[in-house]
Formats: C-alpha cells, sequence, structure tokens
C-alpha cells in the first residue's frame, strides 16, 4: 500500500490554475478587517497584498474553478485510494508559505500544485493514517514570476474508536449513525453566574424573566450588565418581562455538534415586548417551521435538576402558510 502511494509524489495535484480574480484592493481590506491588521502597508497608492493572502488568491470559492482551471486528476486518485483503505476522514494538519516577491493589485495569479510527500502510516490522537503534503507554486504579472509558494497537508485516517464521537461529522460514510453513542448523552452547559447577572438567575429560578433598567434615563438592557450602555450609570433596577416576543433572527444549527444538543435545532434572537432581545431556543415547532416575525411566549424548560431556562413557544401553527 505504502509503495503504491508513493507513486503519487511529485504528480500534479493541480495544473495551469488561474485566480478568479486578480489582486484587488477591496479583497485586501477585508482580509485586513477580518485579522484586525492595520498596517499601512497595505493600503494606499503603493499597497502589497499581506503576504499571507497567497491562497486567497487561488481559491474557487463555493461555485469552484470554471471550465476544471487548476483541476489534475491525481490528488483525486490519492483521496480515492485512501478513502478505499479506509482512511475516510480528513483532517488539515498545517501549512507553510514562502514569499518570494509581494503582490501588489492587478496582478493576476496563476497555480500548479504538486503532490510533494506521502507519509509512512501513523498513528496519532485522532487515529491512523497518513499525511499527504502538497506544494502550491504561486506566479503573478505577465511574465510568472514565482510570488511564493503554500505548502498544505493534510492527514488522511481511520477514525479511533475514542474519536468516533467526536468526529462524527467529519465523514458520514466513516461513521455509520448507528455507532454513534445514543445523544444527547451529556448536560447542557451550566451558566456563568456572577455578581452582575445573579439576579438574572435569581429571576428565572422564581419564573420571572427579568429585564435590568437603568434608573438613570430609564434604557433598559440585556443581557444584564454592571452599566448602562446610554447614560453610563451603574443604577438599575428591574421590569419583569411580560413574557410576549417574536422571533427577531433565527440560524439552523447543523454543525458542529455539542454534547447535550441534537441537531439540527433552530437558536433565535427574540425581541421581547419590552423591546430587548435574548438568544433563546423556540419550542412547539420543528426547526424548520422557526420563521422571522413568528410570534412566541415565554416558557421555562427543566433541563435538568439544576438548571432551567427561559425559552420561548411559537404560538400558533404555523399549517398552510408554509
Ligand atoms: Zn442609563
Amino acid at each position: 500500500m505504502y509503495d503504491e502511494l508513493c507513486g503519487f509524489e511529485g504528480k500534479a495535484a493541480a495544473v495551469g490554475g488561474r485566480g478568479k480574480d486578480p489582486v484587488n484592493e477591496p479583497m485586501i481590506r477585508h482580509w485586513c478587517e477580518a485579522m484586525g491588521d492595520t498596517s499601512p502597508a497595505y493600503s494606499g497608492p503603493d499597497a502589497i497584498a499581506p503576504p499571507t493572502m497567497l491562497q486567497a488568491w487561488t481559491m474557487g470559492g463555493l461555485s469552484g474553478h470554471a471550465d476544471g482551471t487548476g483541476r489534475a486528476t491525481a490528488y483525486d486518485e490519492l483521496l480515492a485510494l485512501l478513502d478505499g483503505a479506509g482512511y475516510t476522514s480528513v483532517v488539515a494538519t498545517d501549512c507553510e508559505q514562502e514569499y518570494r516577491r509581494p503582490l501588489r493589485p492587478g496582478d493576476a495569479v496563476t497555480f500548479d500544485a504538486v503532490i510533494e510527500s506521502v507519509s509512512p502510516r501513523k498513528t496519532t490522537r485522532l487515529g491512523t493514517g497518513h499525511f499527504v503534503t502538497t506544494r502550491m507554486d504561486i506566479r503573478a504579472g505577465a511574465d510568472g514570476e514565482l510570488a511564493g509558494t503554500h505548502r498544505f497537508r493534510i492527514l488522511k485516517y481511520a477514525p479511533a474508536p475514542a474519536a468516533v464521537a467526536a468526529s462524527a461529522s467529519t465523514s458520514p460514510a466513516a461513521v455509520p449513525r448507528e455507532r454513534v453513542p445514543d445523544r444527547p448523552t451529556a448536560r447542557r452547559p451550566r451558566p456563568v453566574v456572577n455578581r452582575d447577572n445573579r439576579g438574572f438567575w435569581d429571576g428565572i429560578a422564581e419564573h420571572r424573566l427579568l429585564i435590568q433598567r437603568c434608573t438613570g434615563c430609564g434604557t433598559l438592557r440585556f443581557p444584564w450588565l454592571p452599566g448602562c450602555n446610554a447614560c453610563a450609570s451603574p443604577d438599575w433596577d428591574t421590569v419583569e418581562a411580560s413574557g410576549s416576543g417574536t422571533v427577531f433572527s433565527y440560524v439552523v444549527m447543523h454543525h458542529p455538534p455539542f454534547p447535550a444538543f441534537d441537531p439540527p435545532y433552530a437558536v433565535a434572537l427574540v425581541e421581547l415586548a419590552e423591546g430587548v432581545r435574548m438568544v433563546s431556543n423556540v419550542t412547539g415547532v420543528p426547526y424548520d417551521e422557526v420563521r422571522i416575525g413568528m410570534p412566541v411566549q415565554l416558557e421555562f424548560l427543566r433541563c435538568d435538576e439544576e438548571l432551567e431556562l427561559p425559552v420561548f413557544r411559537a404560538d400558533e401553527p404555523q399549517g398552510s402558510e408554509r
């Protein structure tokens, strides 16, 4: 098997790839904002792209590269061979980059990648498998000058039995659902109760949803905080929420799986009648029937002997509106 894997070393993983966009200022700006990088080198008339953006210029995005640009079959064949041998899970382990020349707005980017090495069989905490390293050469400009290289390493592995539950989502094929321990087995996370929010949890114990109100300016606030965002006063009292609200927004959680939660489930941002919003669960309807604007009513969910949470029950079945 290992000899066969080594036969892939030196074969192409991508040939003749072309970046979807030339190096450009908007992508640089978004990257810098996301990274919190305020270096002056990345803006202005002499801007260069952050070197660590190297791979970003080669990415195909959700839609991939049109007309198969950059595709080569050897890498797919190697992964299929590993899948067939039972190494069906994959995790990215590390990457190394070398920078030869800066990329600047306007540079068109091309790239090729090669399967650089396949490791002997290794056993890690995740499981046993092979590390696969690819090296991508990224070139820029009309002369195709080498701008940098990007080495990317993955571990293709068969999950260790103890890791099966934790990595259940990495590859459905590797982990038949019936092998996943019955869910949920764990208890929901405990809230962190401190002097700033103890009043809230005391209220929950009495089945009262309490909203903080600034006694300086009357502004309501949620979640509980030590001071008023509107006037900075540290003084407050509470008002009890009526319990009526509407779904202001929501997400449906599929991944990652957490112990004590059974995905998919909806997590809603509920706007209370009093105007503040809180994150909670919507009960009484399936996760895929939660809708923005849906009226909901407070109720209390007994999770276990020591934890009770405020949740919101959908007021009426949605029925034919779907
Ligand atoms: Zn205030």
